[in-house]
């Protein structure tokens, strides 16, 4: 373990300010859990201090040196320690202006798609008369999804109406088989299940996790997902009858504590998820924006396998209030 050599001694400041790009340098663990690393969370931050000196993550940190001779547990946000409350402010501040300057870059390409309508008749899969008597019921209804009136009002098989949409989005149909919504919970919040109709269907080979659309992808939260589990999203679409009853299952089950916060500012944003940062002291923490809320999780313990356990991290879902 590297103690204080002679060099290091000479250059303690940059021991504690390593240069950039060789932050793995500094008398940290092996950790492989640096911010837009794909890793498993909480697996090494704890390590990550075992040095003597451990190296506080905000750059400008101007904390003395010897500061860093407290003991100071935590907390760790983005793979980085913070050797004060300033520092984890100043690191929160960092990535939730990285979170909101990328706002519209992951949003959702709008590439043409073929109408439903019209993929299912290409196909041959419905007539056009059927295709008109749906339009039709649709608009006297003033609202509903065509592929649902094809199928309630023209008898068209629902597992057609999931292919074509599919084919539309150019993504697989999934299934539901043996899907254990009560082990998924930890995946992502139960207000992000309910609002934006994702489910976690299955981690397959501890890498890919299959998340399951009713009607239509939502690339935004498939993406958010992956930043924060670090498994690879396989976004498809599953059968209206089967996601309905499955996804309901989901919302029952027992989720992951979460606080909900609201600020009229950027930095007041800032302030409150660093303070609770700074209460929790995490074994990491990452935050990711998903359409229009952040997402702070908060690991209390190193997750051992590819979902964490439900008590073992906390999320906060945050948003900007209009001025
Ligand atoms: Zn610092």
């Amino acid at each position: 373990m590297p103690i204080l050599t002679a060099s290091r001694g000479i250059e303690a400041y940059d021991v504690r300010k390593p240069p950039p790009g060789q932050r793995t340098e500094a008398p940290r663990a092996e950790s492989g859990s640096g911010p837009g690393q794909r890793s498993r969370p909480g697996g090494a931050p704890e390590g990550a201090r075992s040095g003597i000196f451990a190296s506080c993550a905000n750059r400008g940190c101007n904390s003395g040196w010897l500061k860093l001779w407290r003991s100071r547990s935590g907390p760790v946000f983005e793979g980085g320690w913070s050797c004060s409350a300033a520092c984890t402010e100043a690191q929160v501040e960092a990535g939730l202006s990285r979170e909101m300057d990328a706002r519209g870059a992951a949003e959702e390409s709008h590439r043409h798609r073929i109408p439903l309508g019209l993929a299912m008749l290409e196909q041959g899969w419905i007539t056009g008369a059927q295709l008109r008597g749906a339009i039709e019921a649709q608009r006297a209804a003033g609202g509903g999804r065509l592929g649902q009136w094809l199928v309630r009002q023209q008898g068209v098989s629902e597992q057609l109406v999931t292919r074509a949409l599919g084919l539309q989005w150019s993504c697989p149909v999934l299934g539901m088989e043996l899907h254990d919504a009560e082990a998924l919970t930890a995946l992502l919040p139960r207000l992000f299940v309910d609002a934006f109709g994702a489910l976690p269907l299955r981690v397959a080979a501890g890498k890919i996790l299959y998340m399951g659309f009713e009607a239509r992808l939502d690339p935004v939260v498939a993406l958010a997902v992956e930043r924060m589990t670090g498994l690879r999203v396989e976004s498809g679409l599953v059968q209206e009858s089967l996601f309905r009853p499955a996804h309901l299952r989901m919302l029952n089950a027992k989720f992951p504590a979460v606080e909900l916060i609201e600020a009229c500012s950027e930095q007041a944003l800032a302030q409150a998820l660093s303070r609770r940062v700074e209460q929790v002291r995490p074994q990491e923490s990452r935050l990711v924006r998903m359409h229009d809320c952040l997402w702070l999780r908060m690991w209390m313990r190193p997750q051992k396998g590819p979902v964490p356990e439900v008590a073992s991290v906390q999320d906060l879902i945050c948003s900007l209030r209009p001025h």
